[in-house]
Parts: structure tokens; sequence; C-alpha cells
């Protein structure tokens, strides 16, 4: 169905076709009738269904509505706000609407944390008509009554279940509790789980509920590779990917925000155009980050889950998950980035043993068992022994350590053949020196890190106890290797 049969207005039509839509996508097609018609709305969809169009296609024209109707045409109150969980997104739906809207005469803003108030309280002065925010900074503005939203007729909360991962529940309901009664709310939501399902209930009318998919389900359009390896061969397979493949515009997620401007610089070392974004960078700093990822200046962008929902980089070719996530929903929303109107995309996860539970839970999630797969091309004794759970690292460490071990034994053999009588028990008691100085390496690293320190004890000693099929495992007897225990575990 075209877009002007859903009841839009010729000029929302025109700037639609102007952004390059032909036809709505599914979720558009099955909201837009409704909200045109004033219902309430509870949208599920997953991100990359263009959801956004879906509840900013019904504001511009039910707004260019009423001021065609109104006397004070030229008059401009807050009518129509967007609460969003992250700054990228409000910039982002900004973006959107004034891309739709351009043949029309409405004014959006977008008001967000990390950067300077005065500038959105000058523009709320000079009128606008609608106002995409995130919560922090919508409350900021209503502690200074800056913001008079006393007008309002439409109310939109996207990414609900974001909103209450990042703790806004109560932001939210209060901002809700300042908004005039009778007024049209659409709430957008990937998941639906209890506690978003009782804010529903205390502030809509009798919504319709609109799902699109399976709530679980990852987007069909992305390609979905697991690779199963130790985490310190992760670097290395992914400076070989992005070499090798066709990575021309690859956003990786890391679990923290450390881990993130480590791979991102690791990555600029090797000659690879890289960006980091997560919180702890300045807003200016994010939005250059993303600026410059979008137009190509970076291959690679490095984030947090902060990235993870609604960013849109048209042609995103490949999402890498670093890190496996620790949430399974966040797994869904990161590789959904990839994939999005109705292009094709992979995500490639890399699992070291550690991930494994992360893995089952997103497997769980999603009702899809992800077969582990080799990459071709890449040294694969790296990743072999990594399916022996616990034993890729270590091997590599004793392989190493025997060969030198050997080397050593052989020099020595040659220039004492005459004292060559010595015992395994003298033999190991004069290699230890090199044992225990490697392990104080590994110590002093892990010492910088609590955090790496807690898993190495809680994990490290479980993985030593036990076999890939949780038996017990035998220990090798004849040696002790103090610098197995003290490696440590993240790059975090
Ligand atoms: P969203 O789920 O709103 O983040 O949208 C995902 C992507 O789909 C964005 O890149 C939109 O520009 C794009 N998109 C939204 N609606 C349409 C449409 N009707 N036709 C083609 N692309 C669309």
């Amino acid at each position: 169905m075209p877009f002007k049969k859903i009841g839009l207005s010729d000029e929302l039509v025109q700037g639609i076709l102007a952004t390059g839509y032909t036809a709505p996508t599914e979720i558009q097609s099955e909201v837009i009738p409704h909200a045109i018609q004033g219902h309430d709305i509870i949208g599920c969809a997953q991100t990359g269904t263009g959801k956004t169009a879906a509840f900013v296609l019904p504001i511009l024209n039910r707004l260019t509505d009423e001021k065609a109707k109104s006397k004070s045409k030229r008059k401009r109150f807050v009518q129509a706000l967007i609460l969003t969980p992250t700054r990228e997104l409000a910039v982002q739906i900004e973006e959107a609407i004034a891309e739709y809207g351009r043949f029309l005469h409405l004014k959006a803003l977008s008001i967000y944390g990390g950067v300077n108030i005065q500038r959105q309280i000058d523009k709320l002065r000079r009128g606008v008509d609608i106002v995409v925010a995130t919560p922090g900074r919508l409350m900021d503005h209503m502690d200074r009554e800056t913001i008079n939203l006393s007008r309002l007729k439409v109310f939109v909360i996207d990414e609900a279940d974001r909103m209450f991962d990042m703790g806004f529940v109560n932001d939210v309901k209060k901002i809700v509790s300042v908004l005039p009664e009778k007024r049209q709310t659409l709430l957008f939501s990937a998941t639906m789980p209890e506690a978003v399902r009782k804010l529903t209930e205390g502030i809509q009318n009798k919504p319709i509920k609109i799902q699109i998919g399976k709530q679980h389900n990852p987007i069909e359009t992305v390609t979905q590779h697991i690779y199963r390896m130790q985490r310190e061969f992760k670097m290395d397979l992914l400076m070989h990917m992005l070499k090798e493949e066709q990575m021309y515009s690859t956003l990786i997620f890391s679990r923290t925000r450390y881990g993130a401007d480590k791979i991102s610089r690791r990555l600029s070392k090797a000659g690879i155009k890289s960006v980091a974004i997560h919180s702890n960078r300045t807003q200016a700093q994010r939005q250059q980050a993303l600026d410059g990822f979008k137009q190509g200046k970076y291959q690679v962008m490095v984030a947090t889950d902060i990235a993870a929902r609604g960013i849109d980089v048209e042609g995103l070719s490949h999402v890498i998950n670093y890190d496996v996530p620790t949430y399974a929903e966040d797994y869904v929303h990161r590789i959904g980035r990839t994939g999005r109107a109705m292009q094709t995309g992979d995500a490639i996860t890399l699992v070291s043993s550690e991930e494994h539970k992360y893995l089952k839970k997103i497997e769980e999630f999603t009702g899809l068992k992800m077969k582990p797969k080799r990459y071709l091309g890449f040294d694969h004794r790296k990743i072999d022994k990594t399916k022996e759970d616990n034993s890729g690292h270590e091997e590599k460490e004793s392989n190493h350590k025997t060969r030198s071990r050997s080397e050593k034994a052989k020099k020595r053999r040659k220039s004492n053949a005459e004292t060559s009588n010595w015992s395994d028990e003298r033999q190991s008691k004069k290699k230890r020196p090199t044992t225990r100085s490697n392990s104080e390496g590994g110590g002093k690293k892990r010492s910088n890190s609590q955090g790496g320190k807690k898993k190495a004890n809680s994990q490290g000693n479980k993985r030593n106890d036990q076999g890939p099929g949780g038996k017990k495992k035998k220990r090798p007897h004849k040696k002790r290797r103090p610098n197995k225990k003290r490696r440590p575990l993240s790059d975090d």
C-alpha cells in the first residue's frame, strides 16, 4: 500500500518520497492508520523495522493538520514530546523529523544532557512544535520551568524497555504526571517485560497492540556467525577479519568503556581507521564519532551498549561482538544495527570460554542454536585449542615452555656433558625462577584490575577443576604452573 493510501497528507508524502522511501514498512502500515485516528498504541517491533517513521509520520500529519485549522498559525508551542533513552537516538529522531517534514512548517528540537542547556532554553523560548528528549535533561528543563508541556497532544515513549534497563522508570513516571491527561500516547518497545506492561496500564487509554515479528527474534536479514576462542586471540582474529574481508563499515561492541578505547587504539595503531563511542566521552566527542562513522571517515566504530539501540547507520555491513553481551536482549539489539531497512548484514560474535554462559542465555532467549564455525584463512590452531575449553592458552604456553625447556636442557646437556647426573628434582628446581618471573608478570597485570582479579579467582578455579564435560579433570601432576592461575582473564 502506498504512503498516500494510509492517510498521510500530500506534503508529507512528498517529504517521505524525497527521503527515498517508496512504500511503508510493515510496522508503518499497521501503526500509522490507527495513530492518525488518534488511538493510543503499543508497538512491539524489533529495531530496524522502520519504527521511527511509524510514530513520527502520524505526529507530523496531525500537527500540520491542526496548524492549518488554527488561528494562531505562527505561534509555536510544544505539542508532541518523544522520550528516548539515549542522546544519539534523540538526535537521530530530530533528523528524521526534519527529513520527512522538509515541506512542512514544523519545528523540532532535541534536548539531551552533556551539552550547554542555555542554547536549548533559547530555542524553547523561541518556540518549537516537537521536542525529542532524554528523560534527565527534560526533567532539568521542567525543574527550571523552561519548558511548557501544558498544550501537549501526543506523547511517545520510544525504546520503553531500554528506558527501564537504564533506570529511567521514575523519571518517566514524573514526566507523565505533569502531562495533560487528554493526549494520545504511543509506546514502542522491542520487548514487553512485565514492568513495561504495568507502565502502559497507567498511562494509556485502551491502547491498540501491534506486534511485528516475534519479540525475541533477531532481525532475519542478519546472518549470525559464532567463533569460539580464548580471549587473547580475539584481537588477532579481529585484525585478520578487518584486513581480509570487505568490512567497510563495522560496528564493534565491547562490554566496557575501557575495552572500547583499547580496541579502538589497537586498531588505529594497525592502520585501521577507528573511533570509540561510550558514555565517558563528551557529547561532542560522541556525536563527532558517530558522524565520522556515518560519513565513512572511520571504517570501524567501537562502542559499548550505549550504541546498541536505535543507532542507525546506513549500509552498516558488520556488527562484531568482541565481548558477548551479558544480557541476551542486548545481543538482539546489537546485531540489529545491521541488516536494517531490508538490507542484509553479518553479525559476528567472538566467544571465549568464560563467555559460554552468556551465549547459552542468548540461545535460550532467541530460541536459536548457533553453531560455532571455523574462520577460514585464520590460524586454526589458535581456535582449535579453545574447544578444550580451558586449555587453549595453557597449551600454548606449555608448548612454548616445553620448547624452551627442552632447548635449555639441550644446551645444558651440551655444556655439562660431564655432569649429566642431574636429577629431575634438581632440574625442576632450577627451572622455577623462570616460571615465577612469568607469574609475577601476570600477577602484576591482574592487580591493576580488580574486576579481572575477582573473575580470575572464581572462574579460574572452576576451569582448573573441571574438564569440558563438567567431570573432574586430571591435573598434570608433574608440573605446577603458577602463571596459569594468574593469567589475567580480561582485557578490561
Ligand atoms: P528504524 O527502525 O526507525 O530505526 O528504521 C530503520 C531504517 O529503515 C532507517 O534507516 C530508516 O531510514 C529506514 N526506513 C524506515 N522506513 C522506511 C521505508 N518505508 N522504506 C525504506 N526504508 C525505511
